[in-house]
């Protein structure tokens, strides 16, 4: 079994998982720090497994844009090149291209766009992109989709849904045809076997998010995420849609919120039963001097801390609190040095990456709900 499912949390739907990929295992629910560009903003690779990351996420369109799959392959794929070896998701790249990439045009054969930064005209089908990410070596692979943005008129949305469905379907069948003497699915000890996913697409409209869902399904992955959250949708709908598509997925299947979230969206949809998260949030907000701390967010720059020799987070044993001071980090903030952001950034991580580990633990002693509550009441009280 790639996926175990470990411990049901007695009092939510949270639950504590094992996911074994080709590098290693994850303990679930997971929080991914984002290395969009084959790289975790401002932190090293050893400052990520010293901070109990497990696995990153990476993504197939910024790479093959820059530095080019030739480079990346001559270096023994991804993980060679960024010397990262443990665990890695690749994002198709769908979201990047609805979103940045100019002069777009979908058609139900894929999409073709111009990058964003040097204007050149691609063409991606689904098996492309597929073929990308195996050339990096990711572990878990994810099918092109189509993104809509929030708000989103139902019949564009069904549109991009059942294309969705469609691409996902080719995309098994890209992954599947070079491994036809295993029938078309490799099994779990296969040295370089990826996993791919399924992502629920549907906007906001429950009953296109139930088709997909149920199509998915049908044709069957290793796991599934929940996309096209996090485009704008106020937060309760975003719980919403979470925890309404959580409640279709198989049980014994790895389920992925895609893009999310704060800390507070973090515990929301692990008690809704996601297994696994990324988001920018932790290491955007540190390079901005943004602090998550278990008494909530903090400004690194406030004037409030000129003279305050305490750590940014009391509670927190990462290197920086118990290294660093708060009027220190505030000092490198306002000089604009380096260090001051790659502390922050590390902390955020540290963070993030604690939380879900005592997210693990309470669910393990089936008391999440009060965990949650607990975490909440000290993370808004100096809101
Ligand atoms: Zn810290």
């Amino acid at each position: 079994m790639m996926f175990t499912l470990i411990h049901q949390d007695k009092t939510s739907k949270a639950r504590l998982g094992k996911l074994a990929v080709a590098h290693g295992e994850i303990n679930t629910p997971c929080f991914m720090p984002v290395g969009t560009q084959g790289t975790v903003k401002a932190l090293s690779p050893q400052e990520l497994e010293n901070s109990g990351a497990q696995i990153i996420l990476s993504n197939a369109y910024h790479l093959f844009l820059r530095p080019g799959l030739e480079v990346i392959k001559k270096a023994g794929g991804l993980h060679n090149f960024m010397s990262w070896q443990k665990p890695i998701l690749t994002d198709s790249g769908g979201y990047q291209i609805f979103s940045l990439a100019l002069l777009r045009k979908v058609s139900d054969e894929g999409v073709s766009f111009q990058s964003h930064f040097d204007g050149l005209k691609h063409f991606f089908t689904p098996q492309d992109v597929i073929s990308i990410q195996q050339d990096l070596g990711s572990d878990i692979v994810m099918p092109l989709d189509e993104c809509v943005h929030y708000p989103c008129a139902k019949d564009q949305a069904e549109v991009a849904m059942k294309r969705t469905i469609d691409w996902a379907r080719r995309s098994k069948k890209a992954l599947g045809s070079q491994f036809s003497v295993f029938g078309g699915h490799r099994t779990p000890d296969t040295e370089h076997r990826e996993l791919l996913f399924g992502i629920v697409q549907g906007a906001t409209y429950e009953d296109l998010r139930k088709t997909c869902a149920e199509r998915l399904i049908e044709i069957g992955f290793d796991g599934y995420a929940i996309g096209g959250v996090s485009v704008g949708e106020p937060q309760n709908l975003r719980y919403n849609i979470a925890e309404f598509v959580s409640r279709l997925l198989p049980q014994e299947s790895p389920r992925y919120l895609m893009g999310v979230g704060t800390p507070e969206d973090l515990l929301e949809a692990a008690g809704t039963g996601i297994d696994m998260f990324d988001c920018v949030v932790p290491t955007r907000y540190g390079r901005n001097g943004t602090a998550f701390t278990s008494i909530g967010k903090l400004t690194v720059r406030n004037a409030l801390f000129s003279q305050d020799y305490k750590p940014l987070d009391p509670s927190c044993d990462c290197y920086a609190c118990r290294n660093f001071s708060r009027a220190y980090l505030r000092h490198l903030f306002n000089t604009e040095e380096i260090l001051g952001l790659r502390l922050v950034s590390l902390h955020n991580i540290y963070f993030y990456l604690q939380l879900m580990q005592k997210v693990r633990e309470a669910i393990r002693q089936d008391r999440f709900m009060a965990f949650k509550k607990e975490f909440l009441s000290n993370y808004n009280k100096e809101g």
